[in-house]
């Protein structure tokens, strides 16, 4: 059976056509399933038969609720989601002033091998569908009730790695018929893909591109993220700078500050050196603890240190605050928990 919900409207409107049914009816069927109808059956301005005729053609993807935890600090909520196969991934609601920003999975389990993340201690099982990736922020926001003006392709998964599924999930929640959401309310994070960041330029999108750089050197950046031995920082820095001059866009660097390991002087002040001049945006984040890993955050000093040297240079850098710390919910330990048996 066909995925229905990872389709386009001009390709359920040739499905349709070949179904000898009218063009307006693939328009009524896209918004029922942008609102969140899980079958058919509620597609009431269909006719019977039209319905039973659909439901044998086509499924309907609709994740359930496995665990719901909600942050009595500060109003986050993290799903973790069970899939038709049963698989699951997590999604976090964060409540900011600007508005509710959801951040999706891309995938089950990743296979980047990033040495501080939780998301690839069980390696990548499978890639997401685009129905699936939108599914996300639409039962979020129909179970929280909170409307979403906000998307972080940030969950579990690299985005990139999932390419085709990630920009057909990008065309339908951006699409006026259903989500309807800005592309420039919606940012993707990246370990740092270059030859897919060269593909995603040439579609000049107006979202925010993120990348995970974590350190300015290949010594330090190969000890935490594998995926630098093959390219290296400064080819990544080379991509990251057609990319901005391709789309005009400004890319957020995304730092995670490890005690020891990324965060002194010398990592600070080459960090400004290499970022010079590509209007770079860094957003610092205190290592959130994984268990399985010996990394610790840095201290409250050598980050005020480190975004210190950055200012100084020009080189805007923000500490990201840190919501639902109450609840797990960052970087896959919700999904770890589950696997592991913890409750
Ligand atoms: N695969 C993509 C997106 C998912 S991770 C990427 O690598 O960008 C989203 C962000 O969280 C990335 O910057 C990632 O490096 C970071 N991250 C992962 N584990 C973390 C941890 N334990 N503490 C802080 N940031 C972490």
């Amino acid at each position: 059976m066909k995925d229905i919900k990872s389709m386009n409207p001009a390709e359920l409107e040739q499905d349709f056509k070949e179904l000898g049914l009218q063009k307006f009816r693939a328009k009524q069927v896209f918004t029922w399933l942008h609102r969140g109808a899980r079958s058919f059956d509620e597609m009431t301005n269909l006719s019977k038969d039209l319905r039973l005729r659909l439901s044998e053609q086509y499924e309907i993807s609709s994740p359930e609720v496995v665990r719901k935890q909600e942050s009595k600090k500060d109003g986050t909520i993290k799903y973790l989601w069970r899939m038709k196969d049963g698989n699951c991934v997590e999604t976090v609601l964060m409540r900011y002033k600007y508005g509710n920003t959801v951040c999706v999975s891309s995938e089950v389990g990743c296979a980047m091998g990033c040495a501080f993340c939780a998301s690839t201690l069980g390696g990548l099982v499978r890639r997401l569908t685009a129905g699936e990736i939108l599914d996300q922020v639409l039962f979020t926001q129909i179970d929280s009730g909170q409307p979403v003006s906000h998307i972080v392709l940030m969950g579990i998964g690299e985005p990139l790695d999932n390419y085709d599924a990630v920009i057909r999930f990008l065309e339908l929640v951006n699409h006026p018929d259903g989500m309807n959401i800005s592309m420039r309310h919606i940012s993707l994070s990246t370990c740092g893909l270059t030859e897919r960041i060269d593909k995603l330029a040439s579609l000049h999108l107006q979202l925010t591109l993120s990348v995970s750089l974590h350190a300015p050197d290949d010594e330090t950046r190969n000890r935490i993220m594998p995926v630098n031995r093959s390219c290296g920082v400064d080819k990544l820095l080379e991509t990251c700078r057609r990319y901005f001059a391709e789309t005009g866009r400004r890319i957020s660097f995304e730092y995670a500050m490890i005690d020891g390991v990324n965060d002194t002087r010398w990592h600070g002040e080459l960090l400004a050196k290499k970022l010079a001049g590509m209007g770079a945006h860094v957003n610092m984040i205190p290592l959130n603890n994984v268990e399985e890993s010996p990394l610790k955050p840095s201290s409250r000093e050598n980050i005020c240190r480190f975004q210190q040297i950055l200012e100084r240079s020009g080189i805007t850098a923000t500490v990201r605050r840190s919501l639902g710390g109450d609840i797990d919910a960052s970087c896959g330990q919700l999904r770890r928990k589950q696997l592991l048996g913890e409750h």
